[in-house]
């Protein structure tokens, strides 16, 4: 059967949202974005995200905290949406348009984010961290599980 919906959680699980696909059994594509903000916001190296139509979102459980920052141009604020328990982020868009948001795939619930698994598309590449073409370098060490194994 066609997948028609995706839903994701935070953390604490406080907060939950569904995303009702525009296009029955189309799933997004993963798109990387390596702003210095999303840097900040994440804690890593880069955001990632699938850009839905707003229309398409819905919180299902609990309410967001939002807080509005500039790009990365100065210019158009984003406005970020976070769980304020957990402090995980949920969304970002544009102040100008609140046509589509860009959800980070992270927050997914397991079974619909293994789906996701095509990348799409990375920007602000030009912002993009040394280490992060080591993820596919055959001599660095990897491990299933934890650094303690
Ligand atoms: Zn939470
Ligand atoms: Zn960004």
């Amino acid at each position: 059967m066609a997948q028609t919906y995706l839903t994701g959680a935070c953390l604490c699980k406080n907060i939950a949202y569904r995303i009702t696909l525009p296009t029955p059994g189309t799933l997004p594509k993963v798109i990387l974005c390596h702003c210095t903000n999303c840097k900040r916001y994440t804690g890593s190296g880069f955001s990632a995200n699938i850009v839905v139509p707003q229309s398409s979102f819905e919180y299902t459980k609990g309410s967001p905290k939002l807080y509005s920052d500039r790009g990365d141009r100065g210019g158009v604020v984003v406005v970020r949406e976070f769980c304020p328990d957990c402090g995980t982020p949920f969304t970002s868009r544009s102040g100008d348009d609140g046509e589509e948001v860009a959800v980070k795939s992270g927050t997914l619930d397991d079974e619909h984010r293994v789906k996701c698994a095509e990348l799409g598309m990375e920007i602000y590449y030009h912002r993009k961290d040394g280490w992060v073409d080591g993820m596919g370098d055959e001599s660095v060490k990897r491990v299933n599980g934890s650094m303690d194994g």
